[in-house]
């Protein structure tokens, strides 16, 4: 039996991820749940999976939940931490927006634990920590996202000397062929092929999640910016794929849908049974690449920029298209100026080679504040 602690558990990450562990409550269980502000949704999954304890960041949801719940309940963002360096659990899931959940990561990694990661933001900003914590601890990582999770599967058992290159696949979002100028959020929010959040879903059309997944790809596998390429896949059934010295190339394909990712992560080394629907290639008949373009999709680029540059520059990328993004779904920023704001803010930030990590949380606070000035 698997003790799992899920930070994250209202969102679809986290609610994909008990539905994995209630579909194989033999070999997993629950012993910890946290969560941002939904209170109504944790206080239904505190009674459905009885965790030793629970955390809710938002102040106000959570003296709600105290008076209704049994559970021990710890108020606000510092009892993540908390929870990774005092709860019993075997498997850090980290399904949680942002960086709130750097602590706790830093801390499972150095207690030998395996954090199953979703969030993209922890190893984008902070991957230089992330890395050493796992030097110096004895933990793993299991990648939730598909593309890492499938690369992950590619070069399991093998020598990191024999790899050519990874391949990330790009589903390339709606504005693959199509203008996007003028795009409302709607026009960005019917994704292909994937079902996410909103976010996650203007970064895929701006092809910035990829490029953060270049990112993630360096730090996670050790490999440098120029082994690291990106092809465009609309099908998203190839989710990434690995090619060795001898020319040979590796590639993993399923169904798209991230229970099986999860799934993955939560049982490896074992493996599920039937976790999402079969592969049926006659149907698919045809899978279509394309390069990607980088003179539309600027922030693809600008990705393979700061992580040849280091230091603060991944985190400022970060932060600056978080706020970028939030200000072009509420309507006060148009689509094709995002790239440009967030190379805007780049460009200003005051570059620091070997920051630390309070020096990296000043860099998120300028990008943030940069672009809300400048919109
Ligand atoms: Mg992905």
């Amino acid at each position: 039996m698997k003790n799992i602690a899920v930070l994250g558990s209202t969102g679809t990450i986290g609610k994909m991820t008990l539905d994995v562990i209630r579909a194989y409550d033999k070999r997993l269980n629950v012993t910890a749940l946290a969560a941002n502000k939904n209170f109504e949704l944790l206080g239904e999954q505190i009674q459905q999976f009885l965790p030793d304890r629970a955390v809710l960041l938002n102040a106000e949801s959570c003296t709600k939940l105290k008076q209704v719940s049994e559970t021990e309940i710890i108020c606000g963002p510092s009892g993540l931490a908390e929870l990774a360096s005092s709860s019993s659990f075997d498997i850090l899931v980290v399904a949680m927006t942002g960086t709130v959940a750097l602590d706790a990561v830093l801390s499972a990694l150095h207690g030998g634990k395996r954090v199953a990661l979703a969030t993209k933001e922890i190893l984008v900003g902070f991957g230089q920590f992330v890395t050493e914590a796992l030097r110096e601890g004895n933990g793993e990582i299991l990648p939730v996202d598909s593309e890492h999770n499938a690369l992950h599967q590619c070069l399991e058992g093998r020598d990191f000397k024999t790899v050519k290159r990874l391949i990330l696949t790009a589903s390339g979002g709606p504005f693959l062929d199509k203008d996007y100028r003028g795009a409302a959020p709607s026009d960005v929010l019917a994704h292909p092929t994937w079902n996410m959040g909103s976010r996650i879903t203007v970064d895929s059309a701006t092809l910035m999640n990829k490029g953060f997944e270049v990112i993630e790809a360096h730090f996670l596998f050790g490999a440098s910016p120029d082994m690291i390429d990106v092809v465009v896949h609309p099908h998203s059934v190839i989710h990434s794929l690995v090619e060795f010295k001898d020319a040979s190339v590796l590639a993993q394909l399923a169904f798209p849908d991230m229970r099986l990712p999860i799934a993955y992560a939560l049982l490896y080394p074992e493996r599920g049974t039937d976790v999402v629907q079969n592969l049926d290639l006659t149907k698919i008949g045809s899978l279509e690449f394309s390069r990607p373009d980088f003179e539309r999709f600027p922030c693809l680029r600008l990705a393979y920029q700061t992580l040849r540059k280091g230091g603060t520059a991944p985190a400022v990328l970060q932060a600056a298209d978080y706020e970028a993004v939030g200000q072009f779904l509420s309507g006060k920023l148009s689509f094709e100026r995002i790239g440009e704001m967030v190379a805007s803010a780049i460009e200003a930030h005051s570059f620091i080679s070997k920051p630390t990590i309070p020096q990296i949380r000043e860099a998120e606070r300028f990008a943030y504040e940069f672009i809300k000035q400048g919109v």
